[in-house]
C-alpha cells in the first residue's frame, strides 16, 4: 500500500482493514498441513507432531458442532491458531489456540489436555476457559474499564490474553453470521470497549484496529461507509500532491546516504470517526493530512532523518513526540512529527527502526523468536526494540516465559495501577471493586450500608471465613447478616475502606446517642424528684418543645451530653423555682448533677456544682486540679494554670481530680484556640472546615485583631479530649493560610 494513503496521527495500524466496501471475509480454513507449514515458516524447528495432534483433537472432539456460519465448529479454533501464527507465537500458544474451546464445549477436561499435550498447553487452555467463565458471569454488570482491569489482573501468563484476543477477533470476523441483532451489538460494543483497548495496551495495534473496524461496521455501518467514501474522494483529489511530496521526501532522504524505506499510511475509519465525535473539527482538518512512515535500520539514523526533515520543512509545534528516548510502557518506540511541506501541505511522519516497527505491529508478541536454539520470548530483541531497558525487563521476560503471579507480571509491565485493586463478586455475579487489602466488611458496605450494618460473618467462595481475611481477586463473597445492626466495638480494625470505617463510626455514634439519652432521662427524673415532683406527672414533651427540641429524646440526649442543664428544664416546669445555687462566674459551668460523671476524686462534696476554668479551658486528657470555692463550687483548672497561685495559701480547698471515662465521650469541654492567619478571602471557611474535618465542633468564634495582612481569631471548640484538640491544632497548622495556632490559656502566651 505504499504511498496510497491519506492519513493521520495514530501509530501502529500496519495492515489496516481494506478501506473500501465490505471487509474481505476470513480466509479459508487451513488444513492441518497448511497450519503447520505457516508456523514452520518462522519457526523451522516447530514440534509439528504437537500441532498436528492438537489439530486432530479439536476436529474430533468438536465433532458435529457447527458455527452460525454453517461451518464445522473446528474451523474456529483453527482460525484462532492461524491468527496466533500471524503474530508468530510459539507452538504451545498455537496448540492452546487449537484447544481453547475444547474444555468449555465438550466432555474433555483439563486433566485430559495435560496428559496429552503437557502442562504448558493445559495451563494456557485452563486460563482461557476461566476467562470465558468470568466473562459469562459478570457481563451484565461489568463496566468496560473495570472488566478490562479484571481481565488483566486475572491473566497470569500473557499468552492466555493473546489467545483470548485472537478468539475475540475471529468471533468478530464471523459476527455477521449471528442472527440476533442484540447479541451482535452487545458483542461489538464489548469488543470496542474492552478487547480493542486491551490489545492496544499490550501493543497489538494492528489487531486492535481490526477489532475496532469490525465493531464499527456492526454498530454504525452508515457512518463507516460515509467516512470511507470521503476518504476515497480526498485521495483522488490529492493524488498529484501526494506523489509530489513523496518524491520530495525520497530526494531529501537519498541525499543522506542512509538506508531507508517509506510506507504510506491509511487512516482507520473508526479512529477518524472518534476524532470527529470528540473534537469540533471538520473532516478535512482530520483527514487532509499526508502520512508516511520512514523505516531505517539504526536508532541513530532516526535522528538523522529527523534532522534533515526539520531543516527542510517547518515543524508544527506541539506535534513532535520522541518515543525512542522515552518509549511507551508497552514498548512502543518511534518518533512522531508533523511538518509543513512544499505547497503548504501538512505531512505527518513516523520515524523508526525495523525492530521498532515490528514492536508497533506485534507488541509484546514481536519478541518471540529463537534464542539458544529454542523458540521463546527473546529478551535482547525486546530490549533492542526499546522495551524498558532496565533490569526489570529481565524479570518481565522471565515472567512471560514462566507464567508467574499476575501481580508480578503487571508490575513489570508497568501496569501496577491495577494491583491497587481487588476484584470480587457477589453471589449473583456483580463485580465489586475494592482497594487491595479490603476485607469482608468493606465488601458488605460497598454493596449497601444496610448490608454492612447487619453483617455478622462472611462466606467466601462458599466457605465460612473470618472477617479478618483480606479478599483476593475473583473471590465470590456472601455476607451473612443478623437481624439488627450489631457492630462490635473495634470492628473498624477489620476494615480498609473509608466508607466502611465511617459507617462503623456512625453506628458507634448512634449507640453513644442511645446511652446519652438514657443518662439524660435519669438526670431529668432525678432533678424533678429533688423539687418534690413526680416525673410521671410532668408533660416533658411540651417542655422539650418549649426549649426548642423536636423530640423528647433530643432533649434527653442534650442533657446527657451536658449541653443543656437540668436547671433549665426545672425552670421551664416550675417558673421561678429557686435552686440552692450560687452564681456561676466560670464560663462553662456544668450542672451539679453532672459533676461526678465527669471528674472523680476524693473528698468531693456530693452534688457539688462543677465549673471548668474560664482561665485555662481544661479538656479531658489535661492534668487537672480542683479548687473547692466556697459559695461557688468546684472549679477545675489545668494543673499548670497560673490562677492556682491564688489558692496557694489555702491547701484545704485543693482537690486531686481525674477525668472519668464518660468525660471523654461527652464532648463537654470547650477548648479555646488562638489562630493567626493570613487576612484573605475564604480564610474563615478554610479554618472551619479544617476543624470540622478533625471532628471538632466550633461553638464560638471572635476576631481578636485584624490587620491588612493577618487576622487573629479566638475559636471555642467543643472537644471530647486533649487528643482531639491536638489533632485540631495540627490540622490548623497544616493549612497554608495559618501562621500559628495555639491553645489560649492565661499565662501561656506562647507554647
Ligand atoms: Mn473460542
Amino acid at each position: 500500500m505504499d504511498g496510497s494513503a491519506l492519513s493521520a496521527s495514530e501509530q501502529g495500524a500496519g495492515k489496516p482493514v481494506p478501506a473500501s466496501g465490505e471487509p474481505s471475509g476470513p480466509p479459508p480454513v487451513l488444513s492441518r498441513e497448511e497450519l503447520i507449514a505457516k508456523v514452520r515458516a518462522y519457526h523451522p524447528r516447530v514440534r509439528s507432531e504437537l500441532l498436528g495432534m492438537a489439530y486432530d483433537f479439536a476436529k474430533k472432539h468438536h465433532g458435529e458442532q457447527s458455527r452460525d456460519s454453517g461451518e464445522a465448529y473446528y474451523s474456529h479454533p483453527v482460525q484462532v491458531a492461524s491468527l496466533l501464527a500471524d503474530v508468530r507465537l510459539d507452538e504451545v500458544t498455537i496448540a492452546a489456540g487449537l484447544l481453547h474451546d475444547v474444555v468449555e464445549d465438550t466432555e474433555i477436561d483439563i486433566g485430559d489436555i495435560e496428559v496429552r499435550f503437557g502442562a504448558d498447553v493445559a495451563e494456557l487452555v485452563d486460563g482461557v476457559t476461566k476467562l470465558d467463565k468470568l466473562e459469562f458471569t459478570s457481563r451484565e454488570t461489568a463496566q468496560a474499564e473495570n472488566f478490562q482491569k479484571f481481565l488483566l489482573a486475572m491473566t497470569s501468563d500473557i499468552r492466555v490474553l493473546l489467545v483470548k484476543l485472537a478468539d475475540r477477533l475471529h468471533n468478530m470476523e464471523t459476527l455477521h453470521f449471528r442472527k440476533k441483532p442484540e447479541s451482535r451489538q452487545r458483542t461489538a460494543r464489548e469488543t470496542m470497549d474492552i478487547y480493542a483497548p486491551l490489545a492496544r495496551r499490550v501493543g497489538l495495534y494492528d489487531l486492535a484496529a481490526r477489532m475496532d473496524d469490525l465493531a464499527f461496521r456492526e454498530l454504525n455501518p452508515e457512518a463507516r461507509r460515509a467516512i470511507i467514501f470521503r476518504l476515497e474522494e480526498l485521495e483522488r483529489e490529492n493524488r498529484g500532491d501526494l506523489d509530489r511530496i513523496r518524491a520530495d521526501l525520497v530526494r531529501l532522504l537519498d541525499a543522506t546516504g542512509i538506508k531507508y524505506r517509506i510506507r504510506g499510511r491509511r487512516k482507520q475509519p473508526y479512529s477518524l470517526w472518534r476524532k470527529l465525535e470528540r473534537k469540533s473539527i471538520s473532516f478535512r482538518d482530520v483527514a487532509d493530512l499526508f502520512a508516511f512512515r520512514v523505516i531505517v535500520s539504526e536508532p541513530m539514523d532516526c535522528y538523522q532523518v529527523l534532522g534533515v526533515l526539520h531543516t527542510n520543512w517547518a515543524c508544527i509545534p506541539d506535534r513532535f513526540r520522541d518515543f525512542i528516548s522515552v518509549p511507551k510502557p508497552n514498548g512502543y518506540a518511534s518518533i512522531h512529527t508533523t511538518l509543513r511541506a512544499s505547497g503548504n501541505r501538512r505531512v505527518e511522519l513516523q520515524i523508526r527502526t525495523e525492530t521498532m516497527d515490528l514492536t508497533a505491529e506485534y507488541g509484546v508478541a514481536a519478541h518471540w523468536g529463537y534464542k539458544n536454539r529454542s523458540y521463546g520470548f527473546d529478551l535482547d530483541s525486546a530490549r533492542a526494540a526499546g522495551l524498558d531497558p532496565d533490569a526489570n525487563l529481565k524479570a518481565f521476560a522471565e515472567l512471560l516465559r514462566d507464567g508467574a503471579e499476575p501481580g508480578e507480571f503487571l508490575e513489570h509491565a508497568k501496569l501496577e495501577m491495577y494491583r491497587e485493586h481487588v476484584f470480587t463478586f457477589s453471589p449473583k455475579g456483580k463485580l465489586i471493586i475494592l482497594p487491595a487489602g479490603a476485607m469482608p466488611l468493606d465488601f458488605a458496605y460497598a454493596v449497601h450500608s444496610a448490608v454492612g450494618d447487619t453483617a455478622i460473618g462472611a462466606r467466601i467462595n462458599g466457605e465460612e471465613k473470618s472477617l479478618r481475611r483480606p479478599l483476593k481477586n475473583g473471590d465470590v463473597v456472601e455476607i451473612i447478616r443478623g437481624k439488627t445492626a450489631q457492630p462490635v466495638r473495634g470492628w473498624e480494625m477489620l476494615t480498609h475502606t473509608g466508607r466502611a470505617k465511617s459507617a462503623l463510626r456512625r453506628l458507634e455514634r448512634e449507640r453513644d446517642t442511645a446511652e446519652f439519652r438514657r443518662l439524660g432521662e435519669g438526670l431529668i427524673n432525678q432533678a424533678l424528684r429533688r423539687t418534690g415532683a413526680d416525673p410521671v406527672d410532668v408533660m416533658l414533651l411540651d417542655v422539650a418543645r418549649a426549649l426548642g427540641f423536636r423530640t423528647l429524646d433530643d432533649m434527653r440526649e442534650a442533657v446527657g451530653r451536658g449541653r443543656v442543664q437540668t436547671a433549665q428544664i426545672i425552670q421551664q416546669v416550675f417558673p421561678g423555682y429557686q435552686p440552692e445555687r450560687t452564681d456561676d462566674s466560670a464560663k462553662t459551668p456544668i450542672d451539679s448533677d453532672h459533676a461526678p460523671l465527669f471528674v472523680e476524686g476524693n473528698d468531693l462534696t456530693p452534688g457539688v456544682t462543677l465549673h471548668l476554668g474560664a482561665c485555662c479551658h481544661p479538656v479531658p486528657g489535661d492534668r487537672i486540679i480542683g479548687v473547692q470555692v466556697p459559695e461557688k463550687g468546684l472549679v477545675v483548672h489545668v494543673s499548670s494554670c497560673p490562677r492556682l497561685a491564688e489558692y496557694d495559701d489555702r491547701p484545704e480547698l485543693w482537690r486531686d481530680l481525674k477525668w472519668t471515662s464518660l468525660a471523654r465521650t461527652g464532648a463537654v469541654a470547650v477548648a479555646r484556640i488562638r489562630v493567626n492567619a493570613a487576612n484573605q478571602r475564604g480564610v474563615l471557611a478554610k479554618l472551619c472546615s479544617a476543624v470540622a474535618e478533625s471532628n471538632g465542633n466550633i461553638t464560638g468564634i471572635s476576631t481578636a485583631s485584624r490587620h491588612p495582612d493577618f487576622i487573629e481569631l479566638m475559636m471555642d471548640i467543643e472537644v471530647e479530649d486533649l487528643k482531639r484538640l491536638t489533632q485540631i491544632l495540627a490540622a490548623l497548622r497544616s493549612l497554608a493560610v495559618v501562621d500559628r495556632a495555639v491553645r489560649d490559656q492565661e499565662g501561656q502566651d506562647d507554647q
